[in-house]
Protein backbone atom coordinates (compact mmCIF):
# COMPACT_ATOMS: atom_id res chain seq x y z
CA UNK A 1 0.00 0.00 0.00
CA UNK A 2 2.66 2.39 1.36
CA UNK A 3 5.07 1.35 -1.64
CA UNK A 4 2.20 1.88 -4.10
CA UNK A 5 1.57 5.39 -2.74
CA UNK A 6 4.91 6.63 -3.08
CA UNK A 7 5.59 4.74 -6.67
CA UNK A 8 2.74 6.87 -7.57
CA UNK A 9 3.31 9.85 -5.99
CA UNK A 10 7.15 9.76 -8.37
CA UNK A 11 7.99 12.86 -9.91
CA UNK A 12 9.15 10.36 -12.56
CA UNK A 13 7.70 7.94 -15.12
CA UNK A 14 8.24 4.23 -13.86
CA UNK A 15 7.40 1.21 -15.63
CA UNK A 16 8.19 -2.33 -14.55
CA UNK A 17 8.68 -5.22 -16.75
CA UNK A 18 8.85 -8.94 -15.95
CA UNK A 19 11.60 -11.33 -17.04
CA UNK A 20 10.12 -11.53 -21.00
CA UNK A 21 9.95 -7.97 -20.92
CA UNK A 22 6.45 -7.58 -20.44
CA UNK A 23 5.10 -4.83 -19.01
CA UNK A 24 3.73 -5.45 -15.01
CA UNK A 25 3.44 -1.88 -13.16
CA UNK A 26 3.14 1.63 -14.78
CA UNK A 27 2.71 4.59 -12.19
CA UNK A 28 0.59 6.90 -12.86
CA UNK A 29 2.83 9.87 -13.67
CA UNK A 30 2.99 7.07 -17.51
CA UNK A 31 -0.18 6.62 -16.98
CA UNK A 32 -1.46 10.81 -17.36
CA UNK A 33 2.00 11.67 -19.84
CA UNK A 34 1.19 9.22 -22.09
CA UNK A 35 -2.64 9.07 -21.91
CA UNK A 36 -2.92 5.10 -20.77
CA UNK A 37 -6.23 4.93 -19.77
CA UNK A 38 -6.08 0.66 -21.10
CA UNK A 39 -5.08 -2.55 -19.82
CA UNK A 40 -1.22 -2.24 -19.69
CA UNK A 41 -0.09 -5.27 -18.08
CA UNK A 42 1.27 -7.88 -20.50
CA UNK A 43 2.02 -5.41 -23.24
CA UNK A 44 5.38 -4.39 -24.83
CA UNK A 45 7.40 -0.98 -23.68
CA UNK A 46 6.63 0.03 -27.29
CA UNK A 47 3.12 -0.37 -27.23
CA UNK A 48 2.96 2.13 -24.29
CA UNK A 49 5.66 4.51 -25.48
CA UNK A 50 6.42 4.68 -29.26
CA UNK A 51 10.00 4.50 -28.99
CA UNK A 52 12.02 2.24 -31.21
CA UNK A 53 15.00 3.25 -29.49
CA UNK A 54 13.78 2.34 -25.81
CA UNK A 55 12.35 -0.90 -27.25
CA UNK A 56 15.58 -1.43 -28.37
CA UNK A 57 17.30 -0.82 -25.04
CA UNK A 58 15.00 -3.27 -23.43
CA UNK A 59 16.02 -6.13 -25.47
CA UNK A 60 19.13 -5.88 -25.56
CA UNK A 61 19.10 -5.87 -21.49
CA UNK A 62 16.69 -8.99 -21.81
CA UNK A 63 19.53 -10.44 -24.29
CA UNK A 64 22.56 -9.52 -22.34
CA UNK A 65 22.16 -10.11 -18.49
CA UNK A 66 25.46 -8.97 -17.65
CA UNK A 67 24.07 -5.53 -18.27
CA UNK A 68 23.23 -3.54 -15.45
CA UNK A 69 21.84 -0.35 -16.65
CA UNK A 70 21.66 1.77 -19.52
CA UNK A 71 21.05 5.66 -19.45
CA UNK A 72 19.75 7.36 -22.74
CA UNK A 73 17.71 10.28 -24.11
CA UNK A 74 15.08 9.56 -25.99
CA UNK A 75 13.10 11.74 -28.47
CA UNK A 76 9.34 11.35 -28.77
CA UNK A 77 6.88 13.60 -31.37
CA UNK A 78 5.72 16.87 -30.03
CA UNK A 79 9.32 17.84 -29.21
CA UNK A 80 9.21 15.88 -25.96
CA UNK A 81 12.65 14.58 -24.68
CA UNK A 82 13.14 12.11 -21.74
CA UNK A 83 16.11 10.58 -20.00
CA UNK A 84 15.21 6.91 -19.39
CA UNK A 85 16.98 4.77 -16.99
CA UNK A 86 16.76 0.97 -17.15
CA UNK A 87 17.89 -1.01 -14.98
CA UNK A 88 17.92 -4.48 -14.32
CA UNK A 89 16.79 -5.83 -10.85
CA UNK A 90 15.28 -9.53 -10.60
CA UNK A 91 17.15 -12.41 -9.03
CA UNK A 92 14.43 -14.15 -7.35
CA UNK A 93 12.18 -16.35 -10.10
CA UNK A 94 9.21 -13.63 -10.15
CA UNK A 95 10.69 -10.59 -9.21
CA UNK A 96 10.76 -7.45 -11.49
CA UNK A 97 13.43 -8.27 -14.14
CA UNK A 98 13.79 -4.39 -15.66
CA UNK A 99 12.89 -1.16 -13.89
CA UNK A 100 12.49 1.84 -16.54
CA UNK A 101 12.53 5.30 -15.16
CA UNK A 102 11.74 8.35 -17.57
CA UNK A 103 12.36 11.83 -16.74
CA UNK A 104 10.58 14.71 -18.50
CA UNK A 105 13.89 16.89 -20.03
CA UNK A 106 11.84 18.38 -22.56
CA UNK A 107 11.40 22.38 -20.90
CA UNK A 108 15.62 21.89 -20.48
CA UNK A 109 16.34 20.72 -24.13
CA UNK A 110 13.69 23.97 -25.03
CA UNK A 111 16.06 26.12 -22.81
CA UNK A 112 19.31 24.59 -24.22
CA UNK A 113 17.84 25.65 -27.80
CA UNK A 114 17.30 28.81 -27.09
CA UNK A 115 20.43 29.45 -25.43
CA UNK A 116 21.97 27.99 -28.50
CA UNK A 117 19.98 29.97 -30.38
CA UNK A 118 20.81 33.49 -28.64
CA UNK A 119 24.79 32.70 -28.70
CA UNK A 120 24.38 31.58 -32.93
CA UNK A 121 21.95 35.18 -32.77
CA UNK A 122 24.59 37.78 -31.40
CA UNK A 123 27.73 35.88 -33.29
CA UNK A 124 25.83 36.56 -36.87
CA UNK A 125 24.86 40.22 -35.76
CA UNK A 126 28.01 40.79 -34.69
CA UNK A 127 29.76 39.54 -38.27
CA UNK A 128 28.05 41.54 -40.39
CA UNK A 129 29.09 44.85 -39.20
CA UNK A 130 32.42 43.59 -38.57
CA UNK A 131 32.73 41.89 -41.91
CA UNK A 132 31.78 45.68 -43.43
CA UNK A 133 34.62 47.11 -41.37
CA UNK A 134 37.07 44.97 -41.95
CA UNK A 135 36.32 45.32 -45.98
CA UNK A 136 36.37 48.78 -45.62
CA UNK A 137 39.32 49.68 -43.30
CA UNK A 138 41.17 47.23 -45.64
CA UNK A 139 40.24 48.59 -49.16
CA UNK A 140 41.07 51.64 -47.50
CA UNK A 141 44.51 51.30 -46.96
CA UNK A 142 44.82 50.90 -50.97
CA UNK A 143 42.92 54.42 -51.88
CA UNK A 144 44.27 57.46 -52.54
CA UNK A 145 44.58 59.90 -49.53
CA UNK A 146 43.80 62.72 -51.62
CA UNK A 147 40.74 61.22 -52.44
CA UNK A 148 38.77 62.97 -49.93
CA UNK A 149 35.33 61.95 -51.22
CA UNK A 150 36.00 57.94 -51.65
CA UNK A 151 37.80 58.15 -47.67
CA UNK A 152 35.36 59.80 -45.86
CA UNK A 153 32.39 57.47 -47.51
CA UNK A 154 34.29 54.57 -46.56
CA UNK A 155 35.08 55.91 -42.97
CA UNK A 156 31.42 56.48 -42.83
CA UNK A 157 30.49 53.16 -43.58
CA UNK A 158 32.91 51.91 -40.51
CA UNK A 159 31.05 54.65 -38.74
CA UNK A 160 28.23 53.51 -39.34
CA UNK A 161 28.68 49.96 -38.83
CA UNK A 162 30.70 50.51 -35.45
CA UNK A 163 27.25 52.26 -34.48
CA UNK A 164 25.34 49.20 -34.89
CA UNK A 165 27.76 47.05 -32.89
CA UNK A 166 27.72 49.55 -30.25
CA UNK A 167 23.91 49.67 -30.50
CA UNK A 168 23.51 45.70 -30.26
CA UNK A 169 25.95 45.60 -27.20
CA UNK A 170 23.87 47.97 -25.49
CA UNK A 171 20.55 46.42 -26.43
CA UNK A 172 22.29 43.21 -25.26
CA UNK A 173 23.45 44.30 -21.78
CA UNK A 174 20.25 45.82 -20.91
CA UNK A 175 18.29 42.52 -22.25
CA UNK A 176 20.46 40.52 -19.60
CA UNK A 177 20.13 42.64 -16.71
CA UNK A 178 16.25 42.89 -17.47
CA UNK A 179 16.16 38.95 -18.24
CA UNK A 180 17.90 38.38 -14.92
CA UNK A 181 15.07 39.70 -13.17
CA UNK A 182 17.89 40.87 -10.21
CA UNK A 183 17.04 44.53 -9.53
CA UNK A 184 13.13 45.12 -8.54
CA UNK A 185 11.59 47.61 -10.93
CA UNK A 186 12.34 50.75 -8.68
CA UNK A 187 8.46 52.42 -8.86
CA UNK A 188 7.60 56.25 -8.35
CA UNK A 189 4.53 57.71 -9.53
CA UNK A 190 4.63 60.58 -12.11
CA UNK A 191 3.07 61.75 -15.30
CA UNK A 192 3.49 59.59 -18.27
CA UNK A 193 3.61 62.45 -20.57
CA UNK A 194 7.40 63.43 -19.29
CA UNK A 195 8.44 60.17 -20.06
CA UNK A 196 7.07 60.67 -23.51
CA UNK A 197 8.47 63.95 -23.91
CA UNK A 198 12.06 62.85 -23.08
CA UNK A 199 12.09 60.29 -25.56
CA UNK A 200 10.92 62.44 -28.11
CA UNK A 201 13.90 64.52 -27.81
CA UNK A 202 16.41 61.18 -27.79
CA UNK A 203 14.50 60.69 -31.27
CA UNK A 204 14.29 64.35 -32.34
CA UNK A 205 17.49 63.76 -34.59
CA UNK A 206 15.99 61.08 -36.57
CA UNK A 207 12.40 62.60 -36.80
CA UNK A 208 14.49 65.12 -38.49
CA UNK A 209 16.58 62.99 -40.66
CA UNK A 210 13.52 61.31 -42.02
CA UNK A 211 11.09 64.17 -42.18
CA UNK A 212 8.74 62.64 -39.55
CA UNK A 213 6.43 64.74 -38.36
CA UNK A 214 5.31 63.87 -34.58
CA UNK A 215 1.85 64.53 -33.16
CA UNK A 216 0.76 63.87 -29.79
CA UNK A 217 -2.32 62.70 -28.41
CA UNK A 218 -2.53 62.77 -25.10
CA UNK A 219 -5.84 63.67 -22.81
CA UNK A 220 -5.33 67.25 -20.90
CA UNK A 221 -5.41 65.81 -17.82
CA UNK A 222 -2.04 64.51 -15.74
CA UNK A 223 -1.37 60.66 -16.58
CA UNK A 224 -0.03 59.26 -13.46
CA UNK A 225 1.58 55.88 -13.29
CA UNK A 226 3.97 53.82 -10.82
CA UNK A 227 6.86 53.43 -13.35
CA UNK A 228 10.79 53.24 -13.25
CA UNK A 229 11.49 56.29 -15.12
CA UNK A 230 14.50 56.03 -17.17
CA UNK A 231 12.67 52.16 -18.60
CA UNK A 232 9.39 54.04 -19.63
CA UNK A 233 11.40 56.46 -21.73
CA UNK A 234 12.81 53.18 -23.17
CA UNK A 235 10.02 51.76 -24.24
CA UNK A 236 8.52 54.87 -25.86
CA UNK A 237 12.07 55.71 -27.46
CA UNK A 238 11.87 51.86 -29.04
CA UNK A 239 8.52 52.21 -30.38
CA UNK A 240 8.69 55.69 -31.48
CA UNK A 241 12.40 54.59 -33.09
CA UNK A 242 10.64 51.95 -34.95
CA UNK A 243 7.85 53.90 -35.90
CA UNK A 244 10.74 56.42 -37.47
CA UNK A 245 12.41 53.42 -39.51
CA UNK A 246 9.53 51.71 -40.65
CA UNK A 247 7.50 55.17 -41.79
CA UNK A 248 7.98 56.43 -44.88
CA UNK A 249 9.31 59.84 -45.14
CA UNK A 250 7.54 63.04 -44.89
CA UNK A 251 4.72 60.87 -42.79
CA UNK A 252 3.24 61.21 -39.59
CA UNK A 253 3.79 59.39 -36.27
CA UNK A 254 0.79 59.72 -33.81
CA UNK A 255 1.73 59.03 -29.74
CA UNK A 256 -1.32 59.16 -28.00
CA UNK A 257 -2.95 57.59 -24.34
CA UNK A 258 -6.43 56.26 -23.94
CA UNK A 259 -7.54 56.14 -20.05
CA UNK A 260 -9.53 52.74 -19.28
CA UNK A 261 -10.32 52.63 -15.99
CA UNK A 262 -7.72 51.41 -13.83
CA UNK A 263 -5.18 51.37 -17.00
CA UNK A 264 -4.11 53.86 -18.93
CA UNK A 265 -2.99 52.27 -22.90
CA UNK A 266 -0.70 54.56 -24.49
CA UNK A 267 -0.11 54.10 -28.35
CA UNK A 268 2.76 54.69 -31.50
CA UNK A 269 0.55 54.71 -34.65
CA UNK A 270 2.35 55.01 -37.63
CA UNK A 271 1.61 54.66 -41.53
CA UNK A 272 4.41 51.99 -42.28
CA UNK A 273 4.22 48.86 -44.05
CA UNK A 274 2.52 47.25 -41.24
CA UNK A 275 3.13 44.30 -39.10
CA UNK A 276 1.28 40.72 -41.16
CA UNK A 277 -0.94 39.33 -39.05
CA UNK A 278 0.89 35.96 -39.00
CA UNK A 279 4.39 37.81 -36.96
CA UNK A 280 2.62 39.47 -34.58
CA UNK A 281 3.36 37.81 -31.87
CA UNK A 282 6.71 36.98 -32.55
CA UNK A 283 8.37 40.59 -33.25
CA UNK A 284 8.14 40.37 -29.50
CA UNK A 285 10.77 38.13 -29.45
CA UNK A 286 14.23 39.00 -29.14
CA UNK A 287 16.02 38.81 -32.25
CA UNK A 288 13.19 38.50 -34.39
CA UNK A 289 13.18 40.19 -37.60
CA UNK A 290 11.29 39.97 -40.49
CA UNK A 291 12.78 39.09 -43.80
CA UNK A 292 12.62 41.82 -46.62
CA UNK A 293 11.36 44.47 -44.60
CA UNK A 294 15.10 44.74 -42.92
CA UNK A 295 16.66 45.34 -46.12
CA UNK A 296 14.53 47.87 -47.42
CA UNK A 297 13.96 50.32 -44.20
CA UNK A 298 16.36 52.81 -43.31
CA UNK A 299 19.10 51.58 -41.12
CA UNK A 300 19.12 48.06 -39.67
CA UNK A 301 18.05 47.51 -36.01
CA UNK A 302 18.89 44.42 -33.57
CA UNK A 303 15.93 42.62 -33.22
CA UNK A 304 16.09 43.31 -29.92
CA UNK A 305 14.05 46.46 -29.00
CA UNK A 306 10.53 45.04 -28.99
CA UNK A 307 11.65 41.81 -26.48
CA UNK A 308 12.91 45.22 -24.19
CA UNK A 309 9.82 46.69 -24.21
CA UNK A 310 7.93 43.79 -23.45
CA UNK A 311 10.50 42.96 -20.28
CA UNK A 312 9.70 46.03 -19.59
CA UNK A 313 6.08 46.81 -19.61
CA UNK A 314 5.39 42.75 -17.99
CA UNK A 315 7.88 43.94 -15.29
CA UNK A 316 5.49 46.93 -14.81
CA UNK A 317 2.67 44.18 -14.46
CA UNK A 318 1.01 45.87 -18.25
CA UNK A 319 0.82 44.13 -21.52
CA UNK A 320 2.15 45.13 -25.07
CA UNK A 321 0.62 44.14 -28.68
CA UNK A 322 -0.01 45.60 -31.89
CA UNK A 323 -2.70 46.21 -34.06
CA UNK A 324 -1.88 46.40 -37.84
CA UNK A 325 -3.15 47.09 -40.63
CA UNK A 326 -4.94 50.32 -39.06
CA UNK A 327 -8.89 49.98 -38.81
CA UNK A 328 -10.30 50.42 -41.96
CA UNK A 329 -6.78 50.59 -44.09
CA UNK A 330 -4.40 48.20 -45.76
CA UNK A 331 -0.86 49.14 -44.08
CA UNK A 332 0.73 51.04 -40.54
CA UNK A 333 0.75 49.69 -37.57
CA UNK A 334 -0.65 51.09 -33.59
CA UNK A 335 2.04 49.56 -30.89
CA UNK A 336 -0.24 49.82 -27.77
CA UNK A 337 1.15 49.15 -24.52
CA UNK A 338 -0.97 49.35 -20.97
CA UNK A 339 0.46 50.51 -17.56
CA UNK A 340 -1.34 49.94 -14.11
CA UNK A 341 -2.58 54.17 -13.23
CA UNK A 342 -1.47 55.62 -10.11
CA UNK A 343 -3.61 56.87 -7.48
CA UNK A 344 -2.18 59.79 -6.87
CA UNK A 345 0.27 62.98 -7.96
P1 LIG B 1 14.43 45.90 -34.93
O1 LIG B 1 15.71 46.34 -34.31
O2 LIG B 1 14.62 44.88 -36.02
O3 LIG B 1 13.54 47.02 -35.29
P2 LIG B 1 12.42 45.26 -32.98
O4 LIG B 1 12.39 44.22 -31.88
O5 LIG B 1 12.24 46.66 -32.58
O6 LIG B 1 13.78 45.05 -33.75
O7 LIG B 1 11.32 44.87 -34.05
C1 LIG B 1 11.22 43.55 -34.49
C2 LIG B 1 10.53 43.48 -35.84
O8 LIG B 1 9.18 43.93 -35.74
C3 LIG B 1 11.15 44.37 -36.88
O9 LIG B 1 12.25 43.79 -37.52
C4 LIG B 1 9.97 44.58 -37.84
O10 LIG B 1 9.84 43.47 -38.70
C5 LIG B 1 8.78 44.60 -36.93
N1 LIG B 1 8.35 45.98 -36.58
C6 LIG B 1 8.61 46.63 -35.43
N2 LIG B 1 8.05 47.86 -35.41
C7 LIG B 1 7.41 47.98 -36.59
C8 LIG B 1 6.60 49.03 -37.19
N3 LIG B 1 6.37 50.19 -36.56
N4 LIG B 1 6.12 48.80 -38.43
C9 LIG B 1 6.34 47.64 -39.06
N5 LIG B 1 7.07 46.62 -38.56
C10 LIG B 1 7.60 46.77 -37.33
Amino acid sequence: QESNAIINGMYEGLIVLDQKGRVKLVNSRIKNDFSLSHRTQGKKPIELIRSPELQDICNDMLEHRDKKIVNSEIELPGKKYFHVSVVRLGFEDNAPEIIIVLHDISELKRLEKIRKDFVANVSHELRTPLTSIKGYAETLLSVDPEDRDTVSGFVHTIQKNVDNIHDLLQDLIQLASLESGEDEAKLETGDAVNAFNSAREICAPKLEERQIQLASEFPDEDLFVNSEYKQLVQVFTNLLENGIKYSYPNERITVGALERNEEIIFFVQDNGPGVPSSLQDRIFERFFREEGVTSARNGSGTGLGLSICKHIVNRHGGRIWVQSPLPGEIQGSIFYFSLLRAQSG
